[in-house]
């Protein structure tokens, strides 16, 4: 029976394998179907409303769906619907879930100074989900026979769709490895300019970040200053990708009026540092 199964579970990989692709019409491994994945992401999102308290600003809530519509628009996965949320905290991050969801945190948005640097975070986060970098977390963590019960619906589904649940939420805030976090910064910067964004001014954000690794390694945008590729070279390997793009349109949009219009908007830091 076991051995059938791995038959099973072998045949499901090549299969899902020869129809997923990632950035750049990459091909890639990923057992756990896309209907399966966008559960999951539901059910973290469900449980992230027990702890995260969503910005109760329907302007702001639109602005920045506005602004990552535009750069799902031109990304490389189109099977899904993506959202994006404010969340007011002090942190100092985003995130993205599995099927589609994207996070920021207010302590994030005040750290940058316009539009292009927010749309940056949002391509980057947006690539992680293109790339699906999540499920390739999540179906490690599960091992190959959970990921087996989610694919083919068997007697322990439930449990297995709770279990993927779980591992998600505590999931968020470890960290992906340095060649996911390279490549969706690649791709990320390759959708900020296809979106319309300056990239030489979305790359303020990186800087901003790397002045504020020192004080709370663990407090940055995804961990990005503890084992991640060093905020420096992130910085470098985007400076030469935006070279290599040679002659870019003169009319990229930055956003700097606009956003610190909303910017302005945003309720008073709070006193006390929740989360
Ligand atoms: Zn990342």
């Amino acid at each position: 029976m076991k051995s059938l199964r791995l038959i099973f579970v072998i045949v499901a990989v090549f299969l899902v394998a020869c129809a997923t692709t990632g950035p750049g019409g990459k091909k890639s491994l990923i057992i756990i179907p896309t209907s399966q994945e966008v559960a999951i992401g539901l059910g973290v999102v469900e449980e992230l409303k027990q702890t995260e308290k969503v910005l109760v600003d329907t302007v702001w809530q639109n602005y920045l769906n506005e602004v990552g519509q535009k750069i799902v628009k031109v990304c490389d996965r189109q099977d899904i619907e993506y959202h994006f949320t404010v969340i007011e905290s002090e942190q100092v991050n985003a995130f993205a879930l599995p099927g589609g969801f994207v996070y920021f945190y207010t302590g994030l948005l005040r750290e940058m100074e316009n539009e292009a640097e927010m749309a940056m975070v949002l391509s980057h986060e947006i690539s992680h989900i293109v790339a699906r970098h999540g499920v390739k977390r999540l179906q490690a963590a599960m091992g190959v026979s959970m990921a087996y019960e989610l694919v083919f619906g068997g007697e322990e589904a439930g449990k297995a769709l709770d279990l993927a649940i779980n591992l998600g939420l505590t999931l968020i805030f470890s960290e992906y490895s340095r060649d996911n976090e390279r490549e969706a910064d690649f791709y990320g910067m390759h959708y900020l300019v296809k979106a319309g964004y300056d990239p030489h001014k979305g790359l303020g954000m990186f800087e901003k970040l790397a002045a504020m690794g020192g004080s709370e390694p663990n407090d940055v945008f995804e961990k990005l200053s503890s084992s991640h590729p060093a905020t420096q070279e992130r910085i470098q390997n985007t400076k030469t990708q935006i070279t290599q793009m040679g002659m870019l349109p003169s009319n990229l949009r930055v956003g700097t009026d606009k956003y610190t219009e909303m910017l302005r908007r945003l309720p008073p830091k709070a006193t006390s540092s929740a989360k």
